[in-house]
């Protein structure tokens, strides 16, 4: 066994509500159009035969509370709240019926997008990574555990921007219901400790500039603040 040539930066560990001990992060997966509204205000239609996905590297991750720089690379940077399951047992071809056995807990997310940068993605036919998957750009804050949640129901959802309500939604809303995208990502991941899942934002998406200050909530999780240098 070689031993490594050198040391790379770890994901950082995500605090857990109540708990010393933090989630370490192994993959970021996300969900796209998972709001029939934010489907539409992007003059898109909801898919309801399946659910789809898009990845980040564990290295996006940005824990709430901090100040980051404006993204390099784009002109249109844009935040989008979530609802993130933090996933804490193996699950692999699980059922809608037993999927949140999987779930450890749950956490506000905003996923940051270059939005034009998925936009000339979209238009050439090519992936969304560039878009998608770049330094700070998965957002979270502490995770309360699923004890401490119970269930997902019609718990709100939205984001401030600089004082002002840019998103609002239900998590009821979801095209997609936790079990059903955990059963279906996990026909073809073999899910484990470590995964988040971004589960797709609500209507409202908008630009952040230099200076902008987000702060997204959920009923029953602590809030995730940020603020763009
Ligand atoms: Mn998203």
């Amino acid at each position: 066994m070689p031993s490594s040539l050198f040391s790379i930066p770890s994901p950082p560990l995500v605090p857990v509500e109540g708990l010393a001990e933090g989630f370490p992060v192994r993959r970021i997966f996300c969900v796209g159009r998972n709001y029939a509204a934010h489907a539409a205000e992007m003059g898109n239609e909801v898919d309801r035969e399946a659910p789809f996905y898009f990845t980040k590297s564990a290295h996006a991750l940005c824990l709430s509370g901090q100040t980051i720089p404006y993204p390099v690379g784009t002109n249109d940077c844009h935040y989008e709240m979530e609802f993130v399951v933090a996933i804490g047992a193996d699950a692999k071809n699980v059922g809608t019926s037993n999927a949140l056995d999987a779930v450890f807990g749950y956490a506000c997310g905003i996923d940051l997008t270059r939005r034009d940068l998925q936009g000339a993605a979209k238009d050439k036919r090519r992936p969304w990574d560039l878009g998608k998957d770049f330094e700070n750009a998965a957002l979270i804050a502490a995770i309360t555990t699923v004890r401490e949640f119970g269930a997902v129901s019609r718990q709100r959802i939205g984001l401030v921007h600089d004082g002002a309500q840019v998103q609002s939604a239900a998590l009821s809303d979801m095209v997609w219901s936790v079990p059903e995208i955990i059963s279906h990502l996990s026909q073809f991941y073999h899910l484990g400790p470590g995964d988040l899942i971004y589960t797709g934002t609500p209507a409202g998406v908008g630009p952040v500039q230099p200076g902008s200050r987000l702060e997204g909530w959920i009923e029953g999780l602590a809030p995730i603040t940020v603020e763009i240098a």
